[in-house]
């Protein structure tokens, strides 16, 4: 049976995005069919149309979501019809080298794919959808490892950002910092992934958070979040990251922006043998500047966090399982809930640096 439905479409590089109607592929063998009922604005997403990454066009946008499956095909065993679901753009195969030594974040078959043609198609052509996704629509056919469930008690809202936003931001502070009871943080970039980040922070027992947004209107939210120092980032940002903490500098900075400025803040803005860890994804030309002298003299470590470098398979569930119980208290995220039609409205509030997240419901 062919199933038609709308979605929110780039046709070409630079175009306005809008809603158009889409054919869905027919599902094959190991496919789940999934009818989207959430779906957060992301800063990928702003990425794919900005010109900050360089997709394949026509485009279906959006990849961080949740659902119900509607369809499974033959030899699905990881999900059945009504399960809720979380959207997962990163699907470990748990063959390849990287999956089978440890590191599903990094899985070779789909890290770094920015869109794909999975058989959906506009007016008869092929279209691309999103990191695999394409979750801007109101039903998307995925392979079954691109989806996990979660308890039917957990809102379709909060949902969708464990699937981006949350994990990348709790995996960041867990995973890759790894911070510990009593360490001092800063976040730069106060988005959905930052502000999950500070959330984390101040949940791993860290005694000081320390946010930074250019914008001051994201006070209330980086307190909400449970900051314990908010500052409106300058030029002088280190320096006033080194004042509120005894000159010395902080042991952990997180960088949501993935920009060289703002690395470079956090790199200056970290103590002798502290880390940095890199979540914003930048920029291809955007270049940033270290010494030789300083990356020795420092000791500080420059990481990367892809991903939350998470096994999502087993991390989402723990994140639903944190927000059902309380432990992890994420209800200031979802700032505006909004239609498909509104997206391009939220990306614009996203470029002025408003609000946490918007959240499409279907
Ligand atoms: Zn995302
Ligand atoms: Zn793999």
């Amino acid at each position: 049976m062919t199933h038609y439905m709308t979605g929110l479409v780039v046709r070409t590089e630079g175009a306005p995005a809008e809603i158009v109607e889409l054919r869905l592929p027919e599902i094959g063998p190991g496919q789940v069919r999934v009818k989207i009922r959430a779906a957060g604005v992301c800063h990928s997403d702003l990425s794919m149309i900005n010109g900050t990454l360089r997709p394949p066009h026509p485009l279906v946008l959006g990849h961080e979501a949740a659902g119900e499956v509607v369809e499974v095909g033959e030899h699905v065993t990881r999900t059945s019809v009504g399960d809720h679901v979380v959207l997962n753009w990163q699907p470990a195969c748990r063959t390849c080298w990287f999956c089978e030594n440890g590191e599903p974040w990094l899985c070779s078959t789909s890290h770094g794919v920015a869109a794909l043609e999975n058989g959906m198609t506009l007016d008869g052509d092929p279209v691309h959808v999103t990191l695999g996704v394409g979750a801007f629509a109101e039903q998307v056919v995925v392979p079954e490892n691109a989806v996990i469930s979660v308890p039917k008690d957990l809102g379709f809202d909060l949902a969708a950002l464990l699937g981006c936003a949350v994990l990348t931001g709790t995996g960041a502070i867990r995973n890759t910092a790894q911070v510990a009871l009593g360490e001092s943080v800063l976040v730069i970039g106060l988005g959905g992934v930052g502000l999950s980040a500070v959330a984390a922070a101040r949940a791993a027992g860290a005694d000081q958070v320390i946010a930074v947004d250019v914008s001051e209107a994201k006070k209330g939210l980086a307190e909400a979040a449970g900051a314990t120092d908010f500052v409106v980032s300058s030029e002088n940002l280190s320096k006033e990251i080194r004042s509120r903490t005894s000159r010395r500098g902080v042991d952990h900075a997180i960088e949501c922006v993935g920009r060289a400025s703002t690395i470079r803040a956090a790199w200056r803005a970290t103590r002798s043998g502290g880390q940095v860890t890199v979540v914003g994804m930048g920029a291809a030309d955007d270049m940033v500047q270290l010494s030789a002298l300083e990356i020795f003299s420092s000791a500080r470590i420059l990481r990367a966090s892809v991903y939350g470098q998470a096994d999502t398979d087993l991390e989402v569930p723990a994140l639903a399982q944190a927000v059902l119980s309380g432990e992890l208290n994420l209800d200031f995220l979802v700032t505006d809930r909004i239609t498909l039609a509104d997206v391009p409205a939220a990306f614009e509030r996203m470029s002025r640096g408003e609000g946490a997240r918007s959240v499409v419901e279907l």
